[in-house]
């Protein structure tokens, strides 16, 4: 059923503490981690506690987490001081744009210079 934990999904293993993470946020309906392979001096992943393969799917099943999602992400930023000079939200969607964990997931990403478009 569509929310519900996946067997064998990493992110809701980091979810129910099976697999450990540093996390740095948790809420009702979200947790937010460090990246294990970070790639800005901030990168920290924002997800929603319940099952859906990505940002898009998980808005149109459930809009109010994916709200919250996003406001996490605004958060992370400003607790992580990486607001004022400017970070990036990106919620990479398919295999041909580089997911590969199929749990909806933002990347916060800020600390450095990011460049527009990205690669
Ligand atoms: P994607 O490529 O799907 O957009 O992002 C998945 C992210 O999860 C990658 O940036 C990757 O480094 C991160 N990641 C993969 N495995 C783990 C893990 O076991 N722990 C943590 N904290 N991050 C992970
Ligand atoms: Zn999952």
């Amino acid at each position: 059923m569509a929310g519900e934990p996946q067997a064998d999904c990493l992110f809701c293993k980091i979810v129910s503490g099976d697999v450990p993470a540093t996390v740095v946020r948790e809420t009702d309906t979200t947790v937010a981690f460090r990246d294990i392979n970070p790639q800005a001096p901030t990168h920290v992943l924002v997800i929603p506690k319940v099952h859906h393969p990505d940002g898009a799917s998980l808005a149109a099943a459930e809009p109010a987490i994916a709200a919250d999602v996003l406001r996490e992400a605004g958060e992370v930023a400003r607790e992580e001081k990486i607001d004022a000079t400017g970070y990036r939200i990106v919620f990479n969607t398919g295999s041909g744009a580089g997911q590969t964990v199929f749990h909806a997931h933002a990347h916060v990403l800020g600390g450095r210079g990011l460049q527009w478009p990205p690669g």
